[in-house]
């Protein structure tokens, strides 16, 4: 379950049909289920796996009839926070049709109590070693409501996903996860909470990845799906060797404090790296937890520009609507970035997912909105701002995104990145 599904009318309006959104919002759209994958890539003999996608476009019930298709037993679902509402009306629907269902990943995982009154199983933590022991107690007749991970297990147990359920689909871009995990605690992020310190696979085990995409698409769009890739003090140099072999395009999100490491940025440049975007996170409002990535805002976009400089489109990522934000200072934010050096960059909304401090801190205050998960969106509402009403913030965030996605800031956009890639076109 995937797809971002923005429930503001006026947002959806007047913002999200900018180029620029629109692009952003399309590739995450288009990437094949890659927790889906690996899982699949667990299932031993026995079984024939299917796979079904579903980003909210279709009518529920065609969906469902998408998946009563394959003649299930049990159906797996992964979902993220905004879908699970969604995952949850199908969930019941195949279960009035006696089919198992189970569901996992982060969402699962943070808030299993929010999803076992839909699934017959909630698989909590890494699902690599879960998946395998919760089919054979299927079998067995003894699956229970939950099946949890005893302890993080080590990134070189997670197989090669399993590609071929793709079928002859061959999509715009491909996700790839070389680690797993963050040695920062930011309060708006379950990264670490949920998956601990770094983890990452091994060189070979990314070369074989790295192959198996390639298998399927020549010079193909690798988005990572890493929580930090950078974070580790693995040897990052045989991981971009193997991308830059394949000639990928790629895409990961990082911390700043790469721009310290020179050595680092001249091989991520030479590897086919698209774009990295950096948290620069909120101008008025310093998150708890977020260790050594704590700087002040200046340093933290010398930095990008360092990054830039070194041949790496930044997208620069902020959070709107922090304790302290002001219609002025979202107005604020909007200006600097009318001149600001970067190739791109995300503004998104506070959003307090489930397993995060966050989360927990606006639930005891009783600043949580009333409603389901699927405005979780990163573009919606959800809380009780300090200084604002909940009204006064989606308006000033709707104009700030009108006026930093309009064509003209787009076009301007546009050029930093044509400039940051002849550099690199040099540099190869
Ligand atoms: S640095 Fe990034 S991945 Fe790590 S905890 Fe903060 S937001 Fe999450």
């Amino acid at each position: 379950m995937s797809g971002l599904r923005v429930v503001d009318p006026d947002l959806l309006r007047r913002g999200l049909s900018f180029p620029g959104l629109r692009k952003r919002a399309n590739a995450i759209a288009s990437l094949p289920p890659l927790g889906l994958l690996t899982l699949a890539a667990t299932v031993g003999d026995g079984w024939d796996v299917s796979l079904v996608q579903d980003d909210g476009g279709l009518p529920l019930d065609q969906t469902l009839e998408q998946i009563m298709a394959t003649n299930p037993d049990v159906v797996a679902f992964s979902s993220l926070t905004p879908a699970v509402n969604r995952a949850a009306l199908l969930s019941n629907r195949l279960r009035s049709r006696s089919v198992t269902t189970v569901i996992g990943g982060l969402h699962a995982t943070a808030a299993p109590e929010t999803c076992v009154d839909h699934f017959d199983a909630v698989a909590v933590g890494d699902g690599e070693r879960i998946f395998p022991k919760l089919l054979s107690d299927w079998r067995e007749g003894r699956l229970k409501q939950f099946v949890r991970a005893d302890e993080p297990i080590a990134m070189t147990e997670s197989p090669v996903p399993d590609w071929s359920l793709l079928g002859d689909a061959t999509p715009p871009r491909y996700a790839m996860q070389t680690m797993r995990g963050c040695p920062w605690a930011c309060s708006f992020c379950a990264a670490s909470r949920m998956l601990g310190p770094p983890r990452t696979k091994s060189d070979r085990q990314i070369e074989l990845e790295v192959e198996a995409i390639t298998a399927n698409h020549m010079r193909p769009w690798i988005e990572l799906a890493d929580d930090n890739t950078f974070a580790s003090d693995r040897d990052h140099g045989p991981m971009l060797e193997s991308l830059r072999r394949a000639r990928a395009k790629w895409f990961t999100e990082s911390d700043w404090r790469i721009a310290d490491r020179p050595e680092l940025l001249k091989a991520i440049a030479r590897s086919g790296c698209r774009q990295i975007l950096i948290g620069l996170e909120s101008t008025v409002f310093r998150y708890p937890g977020m260790g050594r990535k704590t700087a002040g805002f200046q340093r933290m976009v010398d930095a990008a520009l360092a990054i830039q400089e070194a041949g790496i489109v930044v997208n620069a990522c902020f959070i709107v609507g922090a304790d302290g934000e002001t219609r002025q200072s979202i107005e604020r934010l909007g200006d600097f970035l009318e001149t600001a050096p970067f190739g791109e960059v995300q503004l998104t909304l506070q959003t307090p997912f489930p397993g995060t401090s966050m989360y927990r801190s606006l639930r005891q205050s009783g600043r949580l909105l009333e409603g389901d998960f699927s405005r979780y969106t990163l573009f919606d509402v959800v809380y009780h701002p300090d200084l604002m009403t909940a009204d006064e913030l989606r308006s000033a965030f709707a104009d700030v995104i009108s006026q930093v996605f309009r064509p003209a800031m787009h076009a301007r956009r546009s050029k930093i990145i044509q400039s940051v890639r002849s550099f690199v076109r040099k540099l190869t």
